[in-house]
């Protein structure tokens, strides 16, 4: 078969007895899987999938800018774009909650939502998946979208306590550019040497 078929990362292409895994493949208990998405193909005894986009040259240290498209517990789901040039393919991504800020988070409703934009480095490029950090200084949160109401909401520089000007309510972020960073657990004011605000 030399059609060229669409292929997803994960998905099953062929048996080791018939194709080795070449390019963009891998084996597992004698199957071949695609490791990345791109045109699969199965000639000459090799099984390959190829993206002329270059999802398969992406590797730890790149930046990218990701879109957050669902939470779990533990993960995220993101979308992202790599920032080279070259690499103009969108592709899914994951986020674990240990690796979204320096230190201990309880939820991800402390760092971002679904529909932020942020800035993350990709940690590992595996079979199933590319695993991104936002535990560094310079990454995190660059747009910011209302839990509530979806509206564009303008952070402040902490990143917490924000509080959306369209319907009101009041969230937290880590931001990218925060400017006081490690942040304080949150409602936990005691150890606050300003005076509480006073309602006016
Ligand atoms: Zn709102």
């Amino acid at each position: 078969m030399n059609e060229p078929n669409f292929a997803t990362p994960g998905q099953q292409l062929a048996v080791v007895e018939e194709f080795e895994p070449a390019n963009g493949c891998f084996e597992e208990d004698g199957k071949v899987f695609a490791a990345v998405m791109g045109n699969a193909k199965t000639e000459a005894h090799q099984a390959s999938v190829s993206n002329p986009k270059a999802i398969d040259h992406l590797q730890r240290g790149d930046l990218v800018v990701a879109v957050v498209r669902d939470v779990y517990d533990s993960i995220a789901l993101l979308e992202f774009q790599p920032l080279k040039p070259r690499a103009a393919f969108s592709t899914y991504s994951y986020i674990r909650i240990a690796n979204v800020q320096r230190g201990y988070t309880e939820s991800f409703r402390d760092v971002f939502r679904i529909g932020d934009f942020v800035k993350a480095k990709i940690q590992e490029v595996k079979p199933l998946g590319i695993y991104l950090t936002m535990a560094e200084p310079g990454l995190g949160v660059i747009r910011a979208f209302c839990a509530s109401c979806r509206k564009e909401i303008q952070p402040n520089d902490s990143g917490i306590d924000i509080q959306c000007r369209s319907c009101g309510r009041r969230q937290n972020r880590k931001l990218a550019n925060a400017t006081n960073a490690p942040r304080p657990p949150r409602r936990d004011f005691s150890r606050d040497r300003r005076p509480p605000r006073s309602n006016r």
